[in-house]
């Protein structure tokens, strides 16, 4: 192994204060770096490839938390929801009908996070503010028996200007506080806020984060 996985995720999980997790993000990385990151007591991982993520669920440890984090097709969720742990990235209702559609299926409960599209880059996905508020007001998935709704996720824009980094991110717990308020109030399992990347999750943890992705700084650049 050409990287030092151990070290560089005990580096990562040293500077985390009570509460807040360390989703480590694996894809496009070889089994032997996952093994050796749950050698370590590392439980959660994150994959955004469905592929990928079923051949390494097959062949690495059963207790092993997989967090789906990238976009979702529709017609991919089948194959997923038998075993997924949380899908973090969902960006419409016809997503979250087919999620809980497949979970019913598995008799199983699917935590999911609502993704918001607040970076300025037009290229990412997620919901815009607006349109996650008319998702929930539309209250749907009130109904929807088999999602759980755990809270939201979001990627900052990738640039250098912290202050930019730091003004989406505050965008976004200040939104998850006014979704709390209205429709989550009494909720206790709508308390998660998936931001931070390597490159900007201690920024993150600057402004709420209870949960960061971070694959680079512990499993090194990946060869696509
Ligand atoms: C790949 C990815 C990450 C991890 O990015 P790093 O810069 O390697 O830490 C986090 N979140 C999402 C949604 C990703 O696709």
């Amino acid at each position: 192994m050409d990287y030092d996985v151990k070290s560089n995720l005990h580096e990562v999980l040293d500077t985390l204060p009570q509460g807040v997790r360390l989703v480590a993000i694996s894809k496009y990385h070889p089994n032997e770096y996952i093994e050796a990151a749950y050698e370590e007591g590392q439980r959660v991982f994150g994959e955004s490839h469905e592929q990928e993520l079923r051949l390494k669920h097959q062949s690495l440890p059963a207790d092993i938390e997989w967090h789906f984090i990238g976009h979702l097709q529709t017609n991919k969720v089948k194959y997923i929801a038998p075993y997924v742990s949380m899908i973090e990235a969902v960006d419409s209702l016809k997503l979250l009908r087919e999620i809980n559609k497949q979970a019913e299926k598995c008799g199983r409960v699917i935590k999911v996070l609502l993704e918001l599209h607040i970076a300025e880059e037009a290229t990412k996905y997620g919901l815009t503010l607006d349109a996650c508020r008319e998702l929930l007001a539309g209250g749907e998935w009130r109904e929807m028996k088999n999602v759980q709704i755990c809270g939201l996720m979001m990627m900052a824009s990738f640039v250098e200007d912290t202050e930019q980094i730091r003004r989406e991110m505050t965008i976004a717990r200040d939104f998850f506080d006014e979704m709390k308020e209205k429709y989550f109030a009494d909720d206790a399992n709508f308390c998660e806020r998936s931001w931070g990347m390597s490159d900007d999750y201690p920024i993150a943890l600057e402004t709420g984060t209870t949960m960061i992705r971070v694959g680079t700084k512990i499993f090194g650049p990946r060869v696509y």
